[in-house]
């Protein structure tokens, strides 16, 4: 491998939450005996990626992520850096709601936030048919499912608890977050603690039972946001950044290997860049395309990651002419419903800074139940939407405001199998120390879980052999 020159220079590609993690921590990072020089590539005309906050109804709502899981600590420990930790403000209590069989009902408590630890919640909360009960409750008799290898999230669970607690219980909540299919989703990738117990236990529910036991009492709130909306988590890291080189409106179209061991980038601005390291922190499709000439093996376990498309409706509503929103912080919608609707919150009783004497906000996910939604006209989508919301709490009157964020090809995919093809995708990676992947398609698609992968990639090339 050539000498480097005193300074190594390190190209970050992409400027979503991963990327920006990851050119923050490079920029405070020695590689051998100086910190890098460090050049970041955005190829649209603002960082942040999927982090995207608006102005909606006089105030600022997020049209992408709007809350950051705690249990995972990036997220959090970032805004403690950023000076932005006093700000944190955690939902308002309430059990998870599911619109299924012609009306609103809660999920039975339990420690995996709706897979029932018991019969008795499952029969109380009506969510599935006296039938769907008893199949849930051969749980109990069934001999152990064994499974050595990854299989789809939708196998086990109807196998242990039938088809009714899959569609009706896992679903809404998994493709909640995953916007996926859980006959398709990756147990190991997606659904690891149950995956575990199925392990450890002959009966899910009883496994479930032992770990609801087990499992500390809750020492704070499950998610927390900022007020302002998340993009301050990316403003808060811009500040951060004066000594990285940022460019908007500059993708990256391809990634040459040189004779001497460094990288050449040639970007959609006509410039060829060399460079000493590369994190590719951008959609796996992307990445695919990046990486085509040079490892097309790796171009070709990206492309086979499947992305879905969503969107995002804001709705604003005159207080008085709504009924009174039921309990809880809104509802989730089984795939199988087949509605325009995959969820809806009521963002306004559900965080304190969106609360308002004279307006109701409902924030909307669409595309699940109906894949085809997210791409339809605007019009047609808020007609369709406020259907939903006819039926399931009764809204009569047009909203005052919308607002729709479309989002193509925004959810990886994690297929049966996914942790796997990630395992193989970095072995054929093995060779280039200094090329790392890093973002949403890889190992957890939260915005703690990429944070948590920008800086690792960072801290990888930091550990290797640099001058
Ligand atoms: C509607 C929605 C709701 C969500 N809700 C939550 C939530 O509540 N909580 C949570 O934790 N997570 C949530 N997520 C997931 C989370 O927001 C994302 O997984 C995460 O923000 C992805 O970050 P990233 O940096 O890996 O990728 P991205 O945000 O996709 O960033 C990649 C960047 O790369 C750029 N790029 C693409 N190609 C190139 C190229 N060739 N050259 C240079 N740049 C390129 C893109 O323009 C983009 O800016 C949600 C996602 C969506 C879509």
């Amino acid at each position: 491998m050539r000498q480097l020159a005193e300074r190594a220079h390190i190209a970050v590609i992409g400027g979503g939450i991963t990327g920006l993690s990851a050119a923050r921590e490079l920029s405070r990072t020695r590689l051998g005996a100086a910190t890098p020089r460090v050049t970041l590539l955005e190829a649209s005309d603002r960082l942040g990626g999927k982090i995207r906050s608006s102005e909606f109804a006089d105030t600022t709502v997020d049209l992408g992520p709007e809350a950051l899981l705690t249990a995972i600590p990036a997220a959090l420990d970032l805004c403690h850096e950023l000076g932005l930790a006093d700000e944190l403000v955690a939902p308002a209590q309430g059990r998870t709601t599911v619109w299924t069989r012609g009306r609103l009902r809660e999920l039975p408590p339990g420690i995996l936030g709706g897979l029932p630890d018991g019969v008795l919640p499952i029969v109380r909360s009506g969510i599935l048919s006296p039938a769907g009960v008893v199949r849930a409750g051969a749980d109990l008799l069934l001999p152990r499912t064994d499974g050595a290898d990854d299989r789809s999230v939708g196998s086990l669970v109807r196998r242990r608890l039938g088809a009714q607690a899959l569609e009706r219980m896992i679903d809404p909540l998994l493709g909640g977050i995953y916007g996926g299919d859980p006959d398709r989703l990756s147990l190991s990738a997606t659904a690891p603690r149950l995956e575990h117990l199925a392990r450890e236990h002959r009966s899910l529910i009883r496994g479930l039972r032992a770990a609801g036991k087990r499992a500390p009492a809750s020492s704070g709130p499950m998610f927390m946001t900022l007020p302002g909306g998340l993009q301050r988590l990316i403003r808060g890291l811009q500040r951060q950044l004066s000594t990285v080189e940022v460019h908007c409106n500059e993708g990256v179209q391809r990634l040459t290997f040189l004779a001497d061991g460094r990288y050449r980038l040639s970007t959609t601005a006509g410039r060829n860049l060399t460079v000493d390291g590369v994190v590719v922190a951008v959609p796996a499709y992307a990445a695919a395309q990046i990486l085509g000439d040079s490892v097309p093996e790796a171009a070709g376990l990206l492309g086979g990651i499947e992305y879905a498309s969503v969107a995002v409706m804001w709705l604003s509503f005159r207080a008085t002419s709504l009924p009174p929103l039921p309990p809880g912080s809104g509802f989730l919608v089984p795939r199988s419903e087949r509605r325009t609707l995959s969820a809806c919150t009521w963002a306004s009783a559900k965080w304190p800074h969106l609360a308002r004497h004279d307006r109701v906000l409902l924030r909307c996910s669409i595309g699940r139940g109906r894949p085809q939604a997210a791409a339809l006209d605007e019009p047609t989508l808020v007609r369709d939407v406020l259907g939903d919301l006819r039926e399931a709490i009764g809204v009569r009157e047009d909203p005052l405001e919308t607002h729709l964020a479309r989002w193509e090809r925004a959810m990886p995919q994690y297929a049966v199998g996914h942790l796997e093809r990630v395992a193989r995708l970095e072995q054929t990676l093995a060779g280039q120390p200094r090329i790392r992947l890093a973002g949403a398609a890889f190992r957890g698609m939260g915005v703690p879980q990429c944070i948590a992968q920008g800086q690792a990639a960072a801290a990888q090339l930091a550990a290797g052999r640099w001058p």
